[in-house]
Parts: C-alpha cells; structure tokens; sequence
C-alpha cells in the first residue's frame, strides 16, 4: 500500500490509489500527490514514535493522579516526599512530551 497526501488539508491516506474525493476537506483527486517510498518509510517511524509518546502521556496523567491520592491521605513525611516527587515529575514529563510533539507537528511528522 502507498501513501497519498492531499496538497489541500495535508492528510495522508494508506491507499492505493487516490480517493474520488478528500474524505477531510473534500478536494477532488487531483490534488493528491504521491508520497516517496523513503518519506513514507518515514512517516510509518514518526506515527509509531508519536503513538508512544502519546501513550506514555496518559500513563503519566495516572501516575500525576495517583500521586495526588498519595498527597490527599498524607500517611507520613517519607510518603509525601515521595507522591510529591512523583506527581512533579510526572507533570514535567507531560510537558516534556507536548513539547516534543508539537515539534513533531511543526516539522511535518504527523502523518
Ligand atoms: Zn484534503
């Protein structure tokens, strides 16, 4: 299967051969274009890698929302060290992977 991109909307389907019509914008078929073997090999890495980021960002909600459990009951000092650690690095990583994302998004991989 090839890739086609729509030079209109840019959305990129795993067909092959163009649709009649753009199934997002509704551009007519001559507005797709072929995307290279190479750039499509490519593509196929950036979902995977993005997929992975996406995932590790909702473990990373869980762990910030677990951690605030912990803080909530407060059992001891050594606990609160602990969920407090956890819940600021788990919000760091958040925005770490948004960030990364949003490159991957102003670079074009997104597909
Ligand atoms: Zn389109």
């Amino acid at each position: 299967m090839s890739k086609w991109r729509c030079g209109v909307c840019g959305i990129v389907l795993d067909v092959d051969s163009p649709p009649e019509v753009c199934p997002k914008c509704g551009a007519p078929k001559d507005k797709f274009s072929q995307i290279p073997e190479d750039q499509a090999n490519l593509i196929d890495r950036s979902r995977l890698s993005n997929n992975l980021h996406m995932e590790i960002l909702d473990i990373m909600i869980k762990v910030a929302e677990l951690a605030q459990k912990g803080i909530d009951d407060n059992l001891d000092p050594g606990c609160l060290k602990i969920f407090t650690e956890a819940k600021e690095q788990a919000v760091l990583f958040q925005q770490k992977i948004k960030a990364e994302l949003q490159t991957h998004m102003n670079r074009g991989k997104w597909g």
